[in-house]
């Protein structure tokens, strides 16, 4: 039993509560009760609990980001200044191509450390060709929440070699799930991943859309309508755009999870709301590949589902959900007014609108009575935080002002992973030294 006992809680309820002088009792991986501090420290006394004394500290729910690829924090720095399909074949491809076990493991551990340092407790990853199941043992190992899922591709004219046939794409996909979906107390789930349609045969998209029926819990996790040019090469395919081939497929429902949704057209808008897919909006990444603006205050407007995501850490270069945060609201501002996408409707996105985006909304993204103790304390001691905090401003003090050097703590399933600034199950010295030795033996091996 432990209790955490901040200045503030923004709960993120139905209701958007902010709690002032209030404690979080959390039961094994569960938020057991809420209750006024002086209540619950007297109770926690009585009977021996854990206290965590959280002075000038806000508690929020952990932060959920919805498109990541851990297999790529190796090559940050190494894919700059490029749009995406060159970005893809030129650098991410064969870099991809040359992971080995060991590099494939420093890079997901590297990914990890920064997205628990910066306040996630949940990410949708995409993998590469290889080497899932050292991704999913880091997972484990590392208490994130997450989903993941190798990447598939058996169609690949940017770069062949990262490819293979359909029925092994389907068939390894398959065997992954069936070792890691649900693992770790539930913590661990599978999202199959088509990577994009140029990749992905009518077939391979079918099947997989079929797979998913037999894993209950698992996601569609792809990409779609990045890049104009990416656009056109799908209509020479498919004689239209993403979203609608999708919808001839039979392949778009509630169990959709595309990245970017760039440049939809109205019709793509109106099937995206009828069949409830998912938008995973990734601005920094779309900024810094040129790629384009999604306009995400007309998708929140037909009650399209948004959530965010750092995509990878050569397209972006950080992990940190604050610096999503802050561009998915100031991108859209001189286009559509300064009142677009406030402080608290990015919020949202990034904690139970993330957990809504992969049907975890009853077991993550807000604070309340039942949920799994998946909880981020910030503290506001920076340089940059010097200012009058009131109730009004607690989201954009988090939205705006504050960065990862804000986050103090980490409980993830009610386990703390990172403590008063400190890792728990990561030995950062280590991983850092570990990534760059094994990148440097990568670099070596890319043709
Ligand atoms: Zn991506």
């Amino acid at each position: 039993m432990k209790v955490i006992s901040p200045s503030y809680i923004i709960t993120m309820n139905q209701n958007f509560d902010i709690l002032k002088g209030y404690s979080v009792l959390v039961s094994e991986n569960k938020i057991l009760q809420i209750e006024k501090s002086e209540k619950l420290e007297a109770i926690a006394k009585e009977k021996g609990y854990e206290i965590f004394f959280a002075p000038n500290q806000i508690l929020i729910p952990g932060f959920v980001q919805t498109h990541i690829h851990l297999c790529q924090t190796l090559f940050r720095g190494l894919a700059d200044d490029l749009e995406l399909l060159d970005w893809l074949q030129l650098k991410i491809m064969p870099f991809e191509f040359a992971h080995n076990k060991e590099s494939m493991k420093y890079s997901a551990l590297l990914g990890i450390s920064e997205l628990i340092r910066c306040g996630t407790t949940t990410i949708l990853d995409m993998g590469s060709l290889n080497h899932s199941d050292v991704i999913f043992e880091q997972l484990q190992i590392s208490g994130l929440r997450a989903f993941h899922g190798k990447a598939m591709m058996d169609i690949n004219t940017l770069y062949p070699k990262l490819s293979e046939p359909t029925q092994s794409a389907l068939k390894s996909s398959e065997e992954l799930a069936k070792a890691f979906h649900n693992t770790s107390n539930g913590r661990i789930k599978y999202a199959f991943a088509p990577r994009f349609i140029l990749s992905c045969s009518d077939e391979l998209l079918k099947e997989t859309n079929e797979l998913l029926k037999h894993y209950p819990g698992t996601l569609f996790h792809t990409h779609a309508s990045e890049n104009r040019t990416e656009l056109e090469n799908v209509r020479k395919r498919c004689g239209k755009d993403n979203i609608e081939c999708f919808e001839e497929l039979e392949i778009l429902n509630e169990k959709s999870c595309i990245a970017h949704c760039i440049w939809l057209n109205e019709n793509e808008i109106q099937l995206m709301k009828k069949r409830n897919a998912r938008v995973l909006h990734c601005p920094s990444s779309n900024l810094k590949l040129a790629s384009g603006i999604a306009n995400i205050p007309r998708y929140l407007k037909e009650g399209i589902s948004v959530s965010l995501g750092a995509d990878g850490a050569p397209c972006n270069n950080f992990l940190d959900i604050f610096v999503e945060m802050r561009l998915a609201s100031i991108i859209q501002k001189p286009l559509h007014g300064p009142k677009s996408m406030s402080a608290k409707q990015v919020f949202e996105l990034a904690t139970i609108g993330g957990a809504k985006a992969l049907h975890l909304e009853n077991e993550i993204g807000s604070i309340e009575i039942g949920k799994k103790a998946d909880l981020v304390l910030i503290e506001l001691n920076q340089i940059h935080n010097s200012m009058h905090l009131n109730e009004e401003n607690l989201y954009s003090t988090i939205v705006f002002t504050c960065n990862y050097s804000n986050v103090r703590s980490v409980m993830i399933d009610g386990n703390w992973v990172f403590r008063n600034y400190e890792f728990t199950t990561i030995n950062l010295d280590e991983v850092i030294s570990k990534s760059q030795e094994e990148l440097n033996k990568l670099l070596l091996r890319v043709k």
